[in-house]
C-alpha cells in the first residue's frame, strides 16, 4: 500500500459505469445540486449509496418523519461502489469460513454465514414486496475451481463450516469430470453450486432513494461534507461548501472515504482497493437462448478470480477481474492492460465455437473502476462511535456489500433508535470500537 496515501473525499470526476450509463434519466440524480444546505436536520445520512439509501428507508419504516432525515452526497446519487460493482447478490459466508474463523472464532464465522443467508432473504423479500424493477434475478451460482489449490481451499472451507454446525444442504459439490459436466468448463477441477441472485444495483438504489424522497426525505447532491465539529446543545455541525448543518444524529455511510470525517480511521483501517469491471456485448454464442444463466466466480488462483453475470435487462455480460488493480481513491479511469486481460480471459472461458460472430458493436463496450473498502479483519464497522456520541458508522464491506447491507442496515437502525447489540442479530465482530482499530495487524 502507498504508505503516504491519506483518506480522500470522492473524486468529483469519477468515471461512469455501465450501471450509471443505463440510468441517466433518474430525476433525482442531481437533486438539490446548487441549493444551500438545510441549516438543521434531526438525522443526517452522509453518502447516497445503498447503505445510505436503505438507512433512510429503514428510519422511515421505524416511524421517523421524512422531513427529519437529510441525505447528503458528494457527487450524483449512487456514484460510489453501489454504482460500480459486479452486480452479484451472493451469500457465500461458507466459502470464507476458515478466514473468518481464524480472525473471529468459529461461532462468529457461523454467524457471518447465517447473516449472509438472512441478507439474501431480506433482499429478495424487499425487492419482491415492493415490485422493484431492478432486474433482480434469482439463479444458480457456481464457484468453479481451475486449480488444485482453489479446489482444496473451497473443500476445506466447506468441510470446516459443516463440522462447526453450518448448514450446507443447498450447496452441491462436483469434482473432476462431474464439475466439467455441471459447468461446461473444460479446465474445471471442482465446482460448488448454490442459490444466489444478480441485479442492476443502481436501479435498486434509485428506487429506494426515490421512495424515501417521496415520503419527505431531503436529498442534497454534489455537496461533500468536509468536516464535523461539536456544536451547541449536543449537536454536531457538518461543514459543506454550501453551508453548515446542525444535527444530533449523523450516520456515516461513506464507504472507503469514512476516514476523511473520522480521522481515527486511517487508510490502513479502511483500505481503498480498486477493482475493475467490464461490460461486454455478447456475440451470437452468448445471446438469446444461449445466454449465460448462472452467476459465476471462476477461480484461477487463491488471489484471483473472474466474476460473471449476464444482465437480465439487455443481456450485457458483466465481467469482473476480481483482484486489486491498485490502492487508491482514483476511480476516474481504468487500466487498459486489465481490460485486455478481461477480453482474453472471456474468450478462453467462453470460446465462441460454431456460433462465432464478430459484428460491429459486439465485444468490450465499456470498462470502469470502483473502490472496495477492505478492513484488516475482513468485516465491516457498524454502530455508534463511542467517542463521538450521536455519530454512527456503517462502512467497510470488503467488496461484499450487496450480500450484507440489508441485514446490517436493519441492525444499524435498531442501534440508532437506542436498541442493544443483541437486538441487531449481527455478529458481534462487526461492532465498531477504537480497540478494534488499535488491534489492527
Ligand atoms: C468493482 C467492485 C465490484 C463489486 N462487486 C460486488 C458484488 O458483486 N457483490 C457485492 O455484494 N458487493 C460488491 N461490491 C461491493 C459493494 O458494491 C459495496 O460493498 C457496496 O456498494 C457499498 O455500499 P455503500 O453504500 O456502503 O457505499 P457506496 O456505494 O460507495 O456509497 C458511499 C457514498 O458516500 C459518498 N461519500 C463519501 N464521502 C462523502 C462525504 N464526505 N460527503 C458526502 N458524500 C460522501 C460517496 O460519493 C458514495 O456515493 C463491489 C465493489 C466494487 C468496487
Amino acid at each position: 500500500m502507498a504508505s503516504d496515501l491519506k483518506p480522500s473525499l470522492p473524486y468529483p470526476n469519477s468515471s461512469l459505469s455501465y450501471w450509471h450509463r443505463t440510468t441517466r434519466s433518474f430525476p433525482l440524480l442531481n437533486s438539490n445540486d446548487t441549493a444551500p444546505v438545510p441549516e438543521e436536520s434531526a438525522y443526517v445520512i452522509i453518502g447516497a449509496g445503498l447503505t445510505g439509501a436503505l438507512t433512510a428507508f429503514s428510519l422511515l419504516e421505524a416511524g421517523i418523519k421524512g422531513s427529519d432525515i437529510l441525505i447528503i452526497e458528494a457527487r450524483e446519487v449512487v456514484s460510489g461502489s453501489t454504482g460500480r460493482n459486479a452486480g452479484h447478490c451472493r451469500p457465500d459466508g461458507f466459502r470464507n469460513f476458515n478466514g473468518y474463523a481464524a480472525r473471529h472464532g468459529k461461532e462468529q464465522a457461523l454467524k457471518i454465514a447465517n447473516m449472509e443467508d438472512r441478507n439474501f432473504s431480506l433482499a429478495k423479500e424487499f425487492i419482491n414486496k415492493h415490485h422493484i424493477a431492478c432486474e433482480f434475478t434469482t439463479t444458480k451460482t457456481f464457484d468453479v475451481c481451475f486449480s488444485d489449490e482453489t479446489a482444496e481451499d473451497e473443500s476445506k472451507n466447506l468441510n470446516e463450516y459443516i463440522a462447526a454446525g453450518g448448514r450446507a444442504d443447498a450447496v452441491q459439490v462436483y469434482e473432476g469430470e462431474k464439475a466439467r459436466e455441471a459447468t461446461g468448463f473444460e479446465g474445471a477441477t471442482a465446482a460448488y453450486e448454490w442459490n444466489a441472485a444478480f441485479l442492476h444495483p443502481v436501479k435498486l438504489a434509485h428506487w429506494v432513494l426515490e421512495t424515501a424522497a417521496g415520503r419527505g426525505v431531503r436529498l442534497w447532491t454534489h455537496c461533500p461534507v468536509t468536516s464535523i465539529s461539536a456544536g451547541e446543545k449536543g449537536k454536531w455541525v457538518l461543514q459543506t461548501p454550501r453551508g453548515s448543518i446542525a444535527s444530533k444524529k449523523v450516520i456515516h455511510c461513506t464507504n472507503s472515504h469514512a476516514g476523511v470525517l473520522l480521522p481515527q480511521i486511517s487508510v490502513g483501517d479502511l483500505v481503498p482497493i480498486r477493482g475493475q469491471v467490464h461490460a461486454l456485448v455478447p456475440s451470437r454464442a452468448h445471446s438469446g437462448h444461449r445466454r449465460i444463466e448462472a452467476s459465476l466466480a471462476l477461480r484461477t488462483s487463491l488471489r484471483n478470480f473472474y466474476a460473471v453475470i449476464q444482465t437480465a435487462g439487455d443481456g450485457t455480460i458483466i465481467f469482473t477481474v476480481a483482484r486489486s488493480t491498485g490502492v487508491t481513491f482514483d476511480e476516474t479511469s481504468y487500466d487498459e492492460e486489465v481490460a485486455k486481460e478481461a477480453q482474453e480471459r472471456f474468450q478462453t472461458f467462453f470460446p465462441p465455437g460454431v456460433e462465432a460472430s464478430s459484428l460491429h458493436g459486439e465485444g468490450l463496450d465499456h470498462a470502469w473502476t470502483g473502490l472496495l473498502a477492505f478492513t484488516p479483519d475482513k468485516v465491516p464497522y457498524v454502530g455508534e462511535i463511542p467517542e463521538l456520541p450521536g455519530q454512527y458508522i456503517c462502512a467497510g464491506f470488503n467488496g461484499h456489500g450487496i450480500s450484507n447491507i440489508f441485514a446490517v442496515v436493519s441492525g444499524l437502525v435498531k442501534l440508532i433508535q437506542g436498541g442493544t447489540w443483541e437486538e441487531t442479530s449481527l455478529p458481534e465482530c462487526f461492532g465498531y470500537s477504537a480497540e478494534r482499530l488499535k488491534s489492527r495487524v
